[in-house]
C-alpha cells in the first residue's frame, strides 16, 4: 500500500527542516511514539545528566559552601539574562530565575498592584481572563482578598484568547494591574501583546504578562513592547525539568522605586545580606524579587535550556512551530468529518501560537489507551486534547504517527 501523502509530506518536512538536529540533542525515551507534552513538561536536554553529574561531584562535593562565593550567588541574575535574552527579547539586568510560577506570580502582581494603589489610591480593580490559567486566577483572588480589590473578569472565548478590543472595554480609571497569558494555555492562543500594552498603558495601568506558553515557543519582545513585567516557567518550551524555577522580568524603569515591592522579604534579596543586620532594604535592581536561598540545582537544566534555544534562536524556532501546527491541522483536515474532530485553537498564522487543542467527546477514554501506546498528548476536561509540538524536539514524522494513533483510537 502506497505511504498516506500527509506521512509522505512529514518526511519531505523533516528531510528539510534546518533545525532537524536539534531534536538528537534531546534524551530520547524508550517506547515513546510521539510526544505531545513538551508545553507542559519539556524534554531533558542530552547534556543534562552529565552537567548534573559533574556539578554534584565537582561543585558542590568539592567546593562546597565555597561555590556561594564563587558564583552561585549571581545565578539568579546569570540564569535570568540567559533565559532573558534567549526567550523574553530582554535585555540584561530585568530577569532572575527564582521561585515557581506561582510564588514570582504572587510577589510580582502583589507589587505591582501596591505600587498602583500607592500613586493613586482609586486604582483598585484588577483585571484578568475567565480562561487564564487556575493559578493565576487563584493567586489575584487572593490578592484581591489582601488587599480589598475588585476583580474584573474578562469573558475569554476558550478556542481564542483575550483581545485589545476587551481589555478597552474594561480598563479605567480604577484599574491598577491587568494580567494576562501571552499564549492561552487552552487554545493556543497568542495575544496582541503590544496592541494590549498600549490599551493598558493609556488606562494609567500596568500589565503582567504570563509567559508560561510562549516563553521559547513564540517570539517576546518584552523589552520592544514596553511590558512592564512577565512572569512563565522554565520547564515548559525552556525544557528546565519538573519545577524548575521560574522567571521574573521587570521592566528596567521600574526597578527601585520605593512603592514598588514585592511582598516575600527574603535575606537573599536584601542588600547585603552577609552582614545580617536589623530591618530589610531591597538589593538594587531585579535581584530583590529574589527571596530565599536560591535553587541552583534547578537552575543547571534550565541553563541548557536556555542556551540551546539561544543556539537555535526563536525566529527559527517559531518558522518551524508554524510548519509543525499546520502539518497537524492539515492531517486532521484529511480525516473523514463523521470522525468529529475538531480543532480548538486559533488558525491564522498571527495569532497561533505552539500548541493545538483537538475536540472530540471521545478523548477522556482515548487519551490513557494513547499513553500506554506510547503517544502522548494532555487531557483538558471536559473533551480536550492538547498537542503541544516543541520545535526543537518534535519531528515531522513524529506529528504523523501520534495523529495517527489518536485517529485509530477514536475510530475504534
Ligand atoms: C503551567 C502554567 C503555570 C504553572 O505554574 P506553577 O507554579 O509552575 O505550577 C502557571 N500559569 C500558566 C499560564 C501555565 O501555563
Amino acid at each position: 500500500m502506497a505511504e498516506p501523502a500527509e506521512l509522505q509530506h512529514a518526511r519531505q518536512l523533516d528531510a528539510q527542516d534546518p533545525l532537524a538536529a536539534f531534536a538528537t540533542r534531546f534524551e530520547r525515551a524508550e517506547g515513546v511514539v510521539a510526544y505531545f507534552d513538551g508545553n507542559s513538561l519539556g524534554r531533558p536536554v542530552a547534556g543534562a545528566a552529565r552537567a548534573m553529574e559533574r556539578f554534584v561531584r565537582e561543585e558542590w562535593g568539592t567546593r562546597l559552601i565555597r561555590a556561594w562565593d564563587e558564583g552561585w550567588m549571581s545565578w539568579p541574575e546569570q540564569v535570568g539574562d540567559l533565559v532573558g535574552q534567549a526567550a523574553l527579547g530582554a535585555a540584561p539586568g530585568q530577569t532572575v530565575v527564582a521561585d515557581s510560577t506561582t510564588v514570582l506570580l504572587y510577589k510580582t502582581l502583589r507589587a505591582l498592584v501596591d505600587h498602583q494603589l500607592a500613586l493613586d489610591p482609586a486604582r483598585v480593580e484588577l483585571v484578568l481572563d475567565t480562561d487564564n490559567f487556575p493559578t493565576d486566577r487563584y493567586v489575584a483572588e487572593g490578592i484581591a482578598a489582601e488587599r480589598g480589590l475588585t476583580l474584573r473578569w474578562i469573558d475569554a472565548d476558550p478556542a481564542s484568547g483575550v483581545t485589545p478590543e476587551q481589555v478597552e472595554a474594561v480598563v479605567g480609571e480604577r484599574t491598577g494591574v491587568v494580567l494576562i497569558s501571552h499564549v492561552a494555555y487552552r487554545s493556543g492562543f497568542v495575544a496582541d501583546a503590544p496592541g494590549i500594552t498600549r490599551v493598558v498603558h493609556d488606562a494609567g495601568a500596568l500589565v503582567l504578562w504570563d509567559t508560561c506558553h510562549s516563553a521559547g515557543s513564540v517570539p517576546v519582545l518584552a523589552d520592544a513592547w514596553g511590558w512592564d513585567a512577565a512572569v512563565g516557567c522554565d520547564y515548559k518550551y525552556l525544557n528546565g525539568g519538573p519545577g524548575a524555577p521560574a522567571h521574573v522580568y521587570l521592566a528596567r524603569r521600574h526597578h527601585d522605586l520605593a512603592t514598588l515591592r514585592q511582598p516575600v522579604q527574603g535575606w537573599m534579596g536584601r542588600r547585603d545580606p552577609f552582614l545580617m543586620e536589623q530591618g530589610y532594604q531591597p538589593a538594587a535592581g531585579i535581584r530583590s524579587f529574589v527571596s530565599g536561598t536560591p535553587p541552583i540545582v534547578g537552575m543547571i537544566p534550565v541553563r541548557l535550556g536556555a542556551q540551546l534555544l539561544a543556539e537555535a534562536g526563536i525566529e527559527a524556532v517559531r518558522r518551524k512551530s508554524l510548519l509543525l501546527t499546520d502539518l497537524a491541522w492539515s492531517i486532521v483536515d484529511s480525516w473523514p468529518r463523521d470522525l468529529g474532530v475538531v480543532v480548538a485553537s486559533p488558525h491564522e498564522h498571527e495569532r497561533r501560537g505552539g500548541h493545538l487543542t483537538l475536540r472530540h467527546p471521545g478523548f477522556q477514554d482515548a487519551y490513557p489507551r494513547l499513553w500506554r501506546r506510547g503517544v502522548i498528548p494532555d487531557f483538558r476536561s471536559p473533551d480536550g486534547l492538547r498537542l503541544g509540538l516543541s520545535p526543537l524536539s518534535t519531528t515531522f514524522t513524529e506529528v504523523w504517527q501520534g495523529l495517527e494513533a489518536i485517529r485509530e483510537e477514536l475510530a475504534g
